[in-house]
């Protein structure tokens, strides 16, 4: 008798019967609004129609295609799509399944087009959990802890954390660019300085949205070293935080962009794209992969890319992560010991702290064991664990928001009376 290991660690108890849209039926006759949507994923919410149709029809004519061997119809028409929405000159793409294996790709693609070992990342950032993609990693030492040694070449350089650092917005922006001008002169040289690597949100280490003014400082020191900047979107792209990628908060544009996730609607696939002048610098058959650019896979994001232009997904992004933003905020007010809320799109944190201002992991975990109670689902986040975070689907509704913040005021009030 098999059961499964003791190394997921499970957020809800729930086992999913089926789900729609931006609901989950538990196998215990529950329904849950979900706020998680599978970590980020389920862009066009859970079996959009025309989703699970593109799918269906695909799985009829062809599985698994192969990219180094057959080319298959989904792939090219994903490719086009993409084209649409893709920074003007990133042109060349390259598709793997998973996010980290994207991050991997995007920084051997950076290593290989410079000719620089040097990546530097920004502390908070979360990049996958394979090797190379957890030494890029920050947002927890649980991700690398154990595991050592890590592959080399990585360097940190602070976040802007306003919250964190009791600053206000632009002071923390000028403080962590004077640290990395700092790096770049104390540890590793821009010549030595293949990539600068960031989310324009961080994700899993604890919902902050990037502010504009870094990223564009960001590309400015990039164009100053002739260092390639690579803007990982796999969970702030493809509309979640109300524009299509994360980035276009900013005047930065991306030198390598990675995407995954909401891109397929939960189909496994991942892409970065580059120019092609770029690109052209990884020699063929250096990177590859045998799943890549799943045919089934690539229907599903052909799919999920034409819902959320037909239904005007983006817009929908902005506009309820507004109203789930002014509703956190207001909510905030009678619970002192929310610390800060925060927010981009559909993209909520809301960080619990002791009445001394530290990290309060142990309330933010029941608040968020609390929303189950209430049929909410969330997850918790940040290095501390004390941020709990709200991911609804691009197609959740006014009242669907609505409901979920009576939902989470429920379950703050059920822990902190
Ligand atoms: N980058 C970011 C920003 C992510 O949020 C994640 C997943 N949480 C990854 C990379 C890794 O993706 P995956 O889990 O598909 O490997």
């Amino acid at each position: 008798m098999a059961s499964l290991s003791p190394v997921l660690k499970q957020a809800t108890p729930v086992v999913v019967d089926h789900a729609f849209g931006s609901w989950i039926f538990g196998t215990d006759g529950e329904q849950y609004l979900d706020f998680t949507t599978g970590i980020g994923v389920t862009s066009t919410g859970h079996c959009h129609p025309k989703v699970v149709a593109a799918a269906r029809e695909q799985v009829g004519k062809i599985i698994h295609a192969q990219y180094t061997t057959v080319m298959h119809k989904p792939l090219l028409e994903l490719t086009e799509k993409l084209g649409e929405v893709l920074p003007a000159g990133l042109d060349s793409v390259f598709y793997a399944n998973s996010g980290s294996e994207a991050v991997e790709a995007a920084i051997r693609l950076a290593r290989m087009a410079t000719g620089r070992p040097n990546i530097v990342v920004f502390q908070g950032g979360f990049h996958g959990r394979t090797v190379a993609a957890a030494s890029l990693t920050t947002a927890g030492t649980k991700f690398s802890a154990g595991f050592a040694p890590l592959m080399a070449g990585v360097h940190m350089s602070a976040f802007p954390h306003a919250y964190r650092y009791g600053m206000d917005e632009a002071s923390a922006v000028a403080f962590a660019l004077r640290e990395l001008d700092y790096l770049l002169k104390t540890r590793t040289a821009p010549e030595d300085t293949a990539a600068f690597l960031i989310e324009p949100a961080l994700g899993d280490g604890g919902y902050i949205p990037t502010p504009p003014a870094f990223m564009d400082g960001l590309r400015d020191r990039a164009d100053r070293h002739g260092i390639k900047l690579i803007f990982d979107e796999v969970q702030a792209g493809v509309g979640r935080t109300g524009k299509f990628w994360g980035h276009q908060h900013s005047h930065a544009a991306p030198d390598i962009i990675i995407t995954a996730k909401g891109i397929a609607s939960g189909f496994p696939i991942s892409a970065i794209a580059a120019s092609t002048e770029t690109m052209s610098k990884a020699w063929p058959g250096s990177q590859g992969g045998t799943y890549g650019g799943n045919a089934v896979s690539a229907a599903a994001g052909v799919a999920t890319l034409e819902v959320i232009e037909e239904e005007g997904l983006v817009e929908n992004a902005r506009l309820r992560g507004n109203q789930m933003l002014a509703g956190l905020k207001e909510i905030q007010t009678r619970f002192p010991t929310i610390g800060n809320v925060r927010g981009i799109g559909l993209m909520a944190g809301i960080e619990f702290t002791a009445p001394d201002g530290t990290a309060d992991a142990a309330t933010a975990g029941a608040v968020q064991q609390a929303t189950v109670e209430q049929r909410l689902l969330t997850l918790t986040c940040g290095p501390e664990g004390n941020v709990v975070r709200l991911i609804p689907a691009l197609i959740v509704t006014e009242a669907e928001i609505a409901t979920g913040l009576e939902r989470f005021e429920a379950a703050v009030s059920a822990v902190l009376g």
